[in-house]
Order: structure tokens, then C-alpha cells, then sequence
């Protein structure tokens, strides 16, 4: 076993593949002092010994022997020797993970000064300002990361030191002053531990070593990989460096250098510098950085081009610009740099893959594969599929005022502001006269519809990111704030109130569905933009791609914006939300509510003309692309009238009494409706209801197909099936329909039929279910609660509790548990398949949207992923990634 890994001077035992044990930071180190370029040298401390030192709260035995040895070649390259009393090695000692934990562990800088030490760095340097800097930036890092005192204490000195010499700056300091700083520092902690601070540069370095490793396990770094799913067991490598002194003289400098602009994406060097400093002075704010480019000079507020890095230090840069030139040639991907100039002299200290914007993201692999820096493969590979999300959607303003009054769930992506109103009627009519609205309800429910689509966005104070808001708003493509829980809603008052704050209907809001957060007020947003470079990316992913992408859609409205996006078919139209427009929901309840068969049937002949208008529109808008519709599926009394006015109003329009009406609702109430008679259920107790709803689907195709010249094949779906015979039940409603409808038009229309899996009795005997159908498509969100048996409008708060006690990796409603869920669609599949091998599957529902569920998809050779119309880019790019 080998603990220790050397870098410097052309060559190194390392590469950049090694990230797993040097973590990012050393592989880079050693990658780049291979190359040849001017990195410091230094060795590397494998991740496994922090492994050892959480398990063991020591050090490996073997590994002083490896330090010991790693230094004396240290000391070869650099010409210095660690502790010596001339000339002695200066080292800083630096954290880095496998993946970037930005700023979240200890790094030492300047160590193995002593007393000593920076007499003969004054002497050798001819600047005790810099000798005396370089030792109290020490001890103030030491002091903190191994000591582990406050820092405040020794700001407070310094502070006090200032004042007394007439020092407005760090930079006024003289050698003298520093002096008497560090003698002060010194003394401080000498009475605060009662011992004094560590002379022997050995000890220096073993608790900066053991104060690096226990970094791993500080709070700060846990919340961090919590938050970004980091493995708790992989642990830090520790890089040992010589020193460069950016703080060395007039002609020293440090900086971080990124080799596009990260925002925008366009190729130039962009980046900040201080000269006379060290590293962390760029980031601690005490001085305001300087741009790096004379171009990004004129953008930069105060001094001109004269400051920056380019005109100042012109070799420095001309060295840089090629560095960077290299690094992006060698990575084949945009750099993030840091860097430090000592009395001219150019080095590297670190490079990684850069941050950047969507945009930015979009834009620099489309010129790095045009460039022939990388392959359309790569290109396509280097892009997070969610990323694209902020770029379709607005987005607050960052320099907006914040004022937060509440945090939900980040139910549906995009921002809006507008005014508050509770009612979804007040919200459509308000919305007509051309108001801006924000929807606030404590939860939505289907005949909320039109004002949720006449809102620009949602608030609601309970319910997951797979309640009704959500669902529905993301289909919509409208930001939604769902279970913001320390919001109060008051319907009658029509006020929205929190911890001691009360909004009243009309005033303005601001939502954020992207991150969760409401704000009181309007606030200024920023346009979404589908740039070429959007586009090209995603023709890049047509291309890589096996699976189609389709789309799920409730009204033939969103049709149009699914093809923009580039759906290739509706995977599922829900027909239930046809039903709630208009005085349809008047026939909806009279068919419910229906005693005689005339009765039904002239509530039937009112709804079938509506549903055909509905399915042309729809046939037309996808010419040439599959469509499959969905036959009715939520229970019956999501239709019934909910309040004593609109009870009222169905009575007497019904001329019924109202009594009737209530006595109804009642027989129709179920105590679990999810489960109840809902779905293909319904179908067969009520079958003059599919009956309506198939001849209006071979109605419309029949006239979209005169009208636009192409044959539309509908492709008609059972929801929550479980046994072979509802299927035929149902299908032989359907053939005969179809054989009416084409004996009556004298057209042929092909169709077929298939069932949504969401129950797990469905998948079992997918065998013979598959006899009696064409296709399958996965229903993964119910499929999800009832494999699981959880609900998912009842389940955000113990799957969150499940998640934070590691039970659960992710929530099963926005990943798809493969394990679980995915292995009941798996057997589905395969027993579908062995009876009829062209069965066609695909998968709607909200994972049909979320990149690591499509790449399940992918490896289980489903033929389609169908979701929501602004989740279609992201499955495209998504699938091509799967494929790839
Ligand atoms: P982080 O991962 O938090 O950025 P680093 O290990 O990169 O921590 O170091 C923090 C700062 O110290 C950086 O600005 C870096 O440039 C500087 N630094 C690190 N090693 C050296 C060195 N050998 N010489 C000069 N400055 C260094
Ligand atoms: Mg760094
Ligand atoms: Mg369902």
C-alpha cells in the first residue's frame, strides 16, 4: 500500500485519472507538472489515509517513512531544507476531495516558519515586511485550523495594532509593525494554551496534517456533501507544496483565471488578481480584486485597463493566456485556474473543470466540438439535462431586493409576480381583463384548472411536488410553490398571512418554483432564451438517441409548445381536464347525476360534440405523430359540485333538488378514492361513458385525417388496470365504436389499445394482459404509491425523515426506485414480450422527465419516455446520454 505521491519538476507518480485517491486537486497537480508546466512542487497524501484517520483517529504506520522520503525529494527540487535555519522550505498544506468542496476543508499556507525562519526569509529577501507578513499569515492559519482558536481574537490585535501605528491598510504595514503583531499573536496564544506556539517545524506539519484530515468531518463539509450527495467514506487527500509568495514584492501577484467568461461562455480570459498578496486574499473581500483582461477592465468598475493583469504584467499574462490555452486543449474543457505570480515568475497552483452558466454550458461545448476540442458525443455528455430547466423559464432578477417571507417545495420550475387571489374564477375573470396573478390555495384540485392556466404562477400552502398544483403546473409550464406550510390561508378574510405578516387579495408576490422561495412584492425578471446554440446541442441528441421522447398533455392547447419543444407524440392525454372547461362540467355532473338512461344520454349527446371539437384540434396539431388518449380516470365525485353556491347553481340548472344532488355526493363519497372507483372501474360500471368518449376519438381521427391528408392512428388507454378481463371488456366496446364509426364515415381507421401499468397485480400477469393489447404504458407515480403503499399527497414528510436517516437515497415520486418500481416494470416488460414480441412500452409520469429514471428506461429498452412539454429538451438530451 501506497500512501504518498510526488509531483514537480516535469514529472510526477500521479495522473489526472487518479482523483479517486489524489482527489481533484493532487491529480490535477500532478497532471500538470507532468505536462511540464510550472506547478510548485509537492506530494500527495492518498485519500485512503483519511479513510484510515476516520476510522482510526491516527495516521497509518507507514506513512511518516513516505513523508520522510517525499521530502527529501522535495527538498532536491526546491534546493531548500524543511526547518533549516537558512533557506528553509516554506510548504502549504492543502485539502482536496475527489469532487470540489469549494472552501469547505483547512488549508495552511506558510508553514515551517519559526522564529527563525523569518529572520533568514528578511535577511535572504532583503524585506522584512514580507518575512514578518508571510509569519503572523501563519500563525493566524495555524492558530485557527489546528489550534483552533478564534480568529477574532487575532483580527481584534491587528486591529488594534492598525490604530495605534496610524495604518489605515494591511498594505501601509511596515516590517516593524508586523513585528510587533506576531510578538503579540505569540504571546496571546501562548497564555490562552498555557504552552507556547510550536517552533519545531515537524509538529508544524503534523497537526497541520491531522488538522487537514479532520477537516473532512466538519460540520460544514458533512451539510455540504449532504446537500450535493457526496459519499461520507471517500474522504480528502492532503497536498504538501512549496511555497510561491504572491505577497513577496511589487512584482508578486495571486489570482484565479477562467478560460471563458462563465456566464456568457465566450472565449477569453476572465478572472481577478491582487498584487502583493496571498491566495485567500482574493477571497476574503478585505481587498477588492482587480480584472485580469484590459477588456474585461472596461466592465469593471473603478480604475481603467492600466489595472489590470494584462497591462501590468504583461509576461505574466502572455505565459498565463498560453497556460490556459493548454489546459482547455489537454481537458478538453473549460479551466478554472489559480495562480501566482512571485517577482515575475509565473506558477499554477490549481485547475479543475469550471462552473459555469446553462447557458455558458450550452454555448462552450458547441464551439469545443465545432473547434474539434472534443467529439459531439462528449459535447452532448458534458451537459446536465436539468440544467436546461432555468433556461426555459424566467428567472428572478439577481440584483432584485429580497424580502422572503416563506420557503415550499421547488414544485415547478420558472418565476413569476403578481397579485394575490384565492379564487380560481376571480383568478380567470382578473386574468381576461389582463391582470397578473398568483394563484394561493392550500391545495388545487382538477376544476381549479382554469385558474391555474389563467395565473402566472401557484402558491399553495400543502402538498408534495407530485400533488395536483404541481403536476398540473408543470404541465403548464407555470413556476409553482406547493406546501409552503408556514403560510396561512384565509378564505373568507382572503388574506395570505406568516409570522406576524398579513397579505391581503391584490397584493403583489414573487415565486420562485425553481428554489421554493415567495417573496412579498413584485420583483424584476429576467426573459428565458432558447439560443442557437440550444438548438444545435439538442439536434445533437436527436440524433445520439434511441428512444422517442413524447409528451403529456390535459388540454389540446399545450400540443403546440410540445412540438416547439420537439415532442414526437402525446404519450398521455388526460381527458378528465376536457371535462372541467366551460358548461361541459354542467353535462359531466348531469351524466353523474343521471337516473334515466334519457337523462344520460342527452348529457352524453352535450359531451360528445365538445370531446371530437377537442381530439380534431389534437389529431391536427400532431399529424403524422402518435397520440394516446387516456379514457376517464379520477373518481366520480371530483366532478360533483364542492360548495353550497355551486350546489345551488347545478341544482337549478339541472332542475333538481338540491337534496338530491347532496344525497348523491354522499353514495359517491369513498373513505380512499385513490383507490376506489375510479380508472377502468368506472369504464365498466358506467360504459356508456368510454362508449362517448371512444367514438369521439374515431370521429376526430377520421376528420383530422380528411382535413390534413394524413391517417391518424389513435392509440387508446385503460388506466389502473389489474386483470385481463376489464381489459376486454372494455376493448370490446371499443372495436365495436370503431366499426361503427367507419361503417357510418366509410373511412378505416387504424388504432390501437393498451393499458397504463400502475398497479403491480397489472405487471404480474402482464403475460396474459398482454394478449388482450397492443401497448403498455407505465403509470410510474401510481405505480410508485402502490408498490410502495404510500400516498404520494401524504408522504413529503416522512420520506424527507427517511432520506436524512439514509433509509432512502432519493424520493421515489422524483427518482425512480430502480430496485423496487423499476423491477415491477422490468418483469412487465418481459413477460409483455414473450407473448408479443412488438409490444410497444413506454413511461409517463413525472419521472419520465428526470435524466437518471430515462436512463433506467434506456437499459430497459423501453420504446418511449413521455412528460410534461418543458421537460421535453431535458428528455431529449437525457435519453441521447442514456444512449451514449
Ligand atoms: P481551496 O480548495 O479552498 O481553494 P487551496 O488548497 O486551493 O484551497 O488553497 C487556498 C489558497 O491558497 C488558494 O488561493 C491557493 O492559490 C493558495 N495556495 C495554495 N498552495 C499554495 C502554494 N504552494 N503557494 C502559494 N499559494 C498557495
Ligand atoms: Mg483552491
Ligand atoms: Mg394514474
Amino acid at each position: 500500500q501506497r500512501y504518498v505521491y510526488v509531483f514537480g519538476a516535469g514529472e510526477a507518480d500521479g495522473t489526472a485519472e487518479m482523483s479517486d485517491i489524489l482527489g481533484g486537486k493532487g491529480a490535477n497537480l500532478a497532471e500538470m507538472a507532468s505536462l511540464g508546466l510550472p506547478v510548485p512542487p509537492g506530494f500527495t497524501l492518498t485519500t485512503e489515509v483519511c479513510q484510515y484517520f476516520s476510522r482510526h483517529r491516527s495516521v497509518p504506520d507507514d506513512l511518516e517513512d513516505e513523508v520522510r522520503k517525499a521530502m527529501t525529494s522535495l527538498e532536491a527540487m526546491t534546493g531548500r531544507r524543511f526547518g533549516a535555519a537558512q533557506h528553509s522550505l516554506l510548504l502549504s498544506v492543502r485539502s482536496g476531495a475527489r469532487a470540489s468542496m469549494p472552501g469547505m476543508m483547512d488549508t495552511i499556507l506558510n508553514l515551517g516558519m519559526n522564529d527563525l525562519a523569518v529572520e533568514a526569509l528578511a535577511e535572504e529577501t532583503g524585506d522584512g515586511r514580507f518575512a514578518w507578513d508571510s509569519y503572523r499569515r501563519f500563525i493566524q492559519m495555524y492558530s485557527d485550523t489546528v489550534l483552533r482558536l478564534d480568529l477574532e481574537f487575532f483580527e481584534e490585535i491587528l486591529e488594534e495594532e492598525r490604530e495605534k501605528r496610524g495604518r489605515s491598510e494591511d498594505m501601509e504595514m511596515t516590517a516593524d509593525d508586523w513585528k510587533a503583531v506576531v510578538a503579540r499573536y505569540l504571546e496571546f496564544i501562548e497564555e490562552e494554551l498555557g504552552e507556547p506556539f510550536p517552533q519545531d517545524v515537524e509538529i508544524q506539519l503534523r497537526g497541520a496534517i491531522r488538522a487537514v484530515l479532520g477537516s473532512w468531518m466538519n460540520p460544514r463539509a458533512i451539510a455540504f456533501r449532504a446537500l450535493h450527495g457526496l459519499q461520507e467514506q471517500e474522504g480528502t487527500a492532503v497536498n504538501i507544496q512549496a511555497m510561491v509568495f504572491g505577497n513577496r514584492d511589487d512584482r508578486s501577484a495571486t489570482g484565479v483565471c477562467f478560460t471563458r467568461e462563465p456566464n456568457t461562455g465566450e472565449k477569453t480570459l476572465y478572472g481577478e488578481y491582487l498584487p502583493r498578496a496571498q491566495g485567500e486574499d482574493v477571497v476574503s473581500g478585505l481587498r477588492t480584486p482587480l480584472p485580469l483582461s484590459a477588456q474585461q477592465a472596461h466592465g469593471h468598475s473603478g480604475n481603467g485597463a492600466e489595472c489590470s493583469m494584462e497591462v501590468a504584467f504583461p509576461d505574466a499574462y502572455a505565459e498565463l493566456k498560453a497556460v490556459a490555452g493548454r489546459l482547455e486543449a489537454h481537458y478538453g474543457d473549460m479551466q478554472d485556474i489559480e495562480f501566482t505570480i512571485e517577482s515575475g515568475q509565473l506558477y499554477i497552483l490549481q485547475t479543475r473543470a469550471a462552473k459555469r452558466s446553462a447557458g455558458a454550458a450550452l454555448r462552450i461545448a458547441v464551439e469545443m466540438a465545432d473547434a474539434g476540442l472534443i467529439d459531439r458525443d462528449d459535447a452532448l455528455l458534458r451537459i446536465d439535462p436539468l440544467s436546461l430547466v432555468s433556461l426555459l423559464h424566467a428567472s428572478i432578477d439577481p440584483n432584485a431586493e429580497r424580502d422572503e417571507i416563506a420557503r415550499g417545495l421547488p414544485a415547478a420550475p420558472g418565476a413569476a409576480c403578481g397579485q394575490i387571489v384565492f379564487s380560481p374564477d376571480e383568478a380567470a375573470e382578473l386574468a381576461e381583463r389582463g391582470k397578473k396573478i398568483i394563484l394561493v390555495r392550500t391545495e388545487t384540485s382538477p376544476e381549479d384548472i382554469h385558474g391555474m392556466s389563467a395565473a402566472e404562477g401557484i402558491l399553495t400552502t400543502r402538498g408534495g411536488t407530485t400533488s395536483h398544483a404541481a403536476v398540473v403546473a408543470r404541465g403548464m409550464g407555470k413556476p409553482c410553490v406547493s406546501g409552503a406550510g408556514t403560510l396561512r390561508v384565509d378564505y373568507a378574510a382572503k388574506t395570505l398571512s406568516t409570522m406576524g405578516r398579513t397579505f391581503s387579495e391584490g397584493d403583489l408576490i414573487t415565486i420562485d418554483g425553481t428554489s421554493g422561495e415567495v417573496f412579498a412584492g413584485g420583483m424584476t425578471m429576467r426573459k428565458p432564451q432558447l439560443s442557437e446554440d440550444f438548438q444545435t446541442i439538442l439536434q445533437w441528441a436527436d440524433a445520439a438517441r434511441r428512444m422517442k421522447v413524447r409528451t403529456n398533455i390535459d388540454v389540446a392547447g399545450d400540443a403546440d409548445l410540445a412540438r416547439d419543444f420537439g415532442a414526437e407524440g402525446i404519450g398521455l392525454c388526460r381527458t378528465e381536464h376536457m371535462f372541467f372547461e366551460d358548461g361541459r362540467i354542467l353535462a359531466m355532473r348531469q351524466l353523474i347525476l343521471a337516473e334515466t338512461d334519457r337523462d344520460r344520454e342527452s348529457a352524453l349527446l352535450t359531451l360528445l360534440p365538445s370531446q371530437r371539437d377537442d381530439f380534431i384540434e389534437l389529431f391536427e396539431q400532431m399529424a403524422g405523430f402518435p397520440v394516446t388518449i387516456r379514457l376517464l380516470d379520477p373518481p366520480f365525485h371530483e366532478f360533483l359540485p364542492q360548495s353550497d353556491e355551486e350546489l345551488q347553481e347545478t341544482a337549478d340548472l339541472l332542475n333538481v333538488p338540491v337534496e338530491k344532488i347532496e344525497f348523491r355526493a354522499e353514495t359517491l363519497l369513498e373513505t380512499n378514492p385513490m383507490l376506489g372507483h375510479r380508472g377502468v372501474r368506472v369504464a365498466i360500471s358506467y360504459p356508456a361513458i368510454p362508449e362517448m368518449q371512444v367514438r369521439a376519438i374515431f370521429e376526430a381521427a377520421v376528420e383530422a385525417g380528411r382535413r390534413t391528408g394524413r391517417q391518424v392512428k389513435p392509440e387508446i388507454m385503460l388506466p389502473l388496470v389489474s386483470l385481463q378481463r376489464e381489459v376486454d371488456f372494455v376493448r370490446e366496446i371499443i372495436d365495436r365504436v370503431g366499426r361503427e364509426v367507419m361503417k357510418e364515415t366509410g373511412a378505416s381507421v387504424e388504432y390501437t389499445v393498451g393499458i397504463l401499468i400502475e398497479l403491480p397485480r397489472a405487471a404480474v400477469r402482464a403475460r396474459l394482459i398482454a394478449e388482450s393489447c397492443d401497448f403498455f404504458s407505465f403509470g410510474t407515480n401510481d405505480l410508485t404509491q402502490t408498490v410502495f403503499g404510500i400516498s404520494r399527497d401524504d408522504a413529503a414528510q416522512f420520506l424527507e425523515t427517511y432520506r436524512q436517516a439514509g433509509i432512502v437515497e432519493a424520493n421515489p415520486f422524483i427518482t425512480l426506485d430502480v430496485e423496487g418500481v423499476g423491477e415491477m416494470i422490468k418483469i412487465a416488460c418481459e413477460k409483455g414480450r414473450s407473448v408479443k414480441a412488438d409490444l410497444m412500452t413506454g413511461i409517463c409520469g413525472e419521472h419520465a422527465g428526470d435524466p437518471k429514471s430515462i436512463e433506467f428506461c434506456e437499459q430497459t429498452g423501453l420504446d418511449y419516455v413521455s412528460c410534461s412539454p418543458f421537460r421535453v429538451p431535458i428528455a431529449r438530451l437525457a435519453a441521447a446520454q442514456a444512449a451514449l
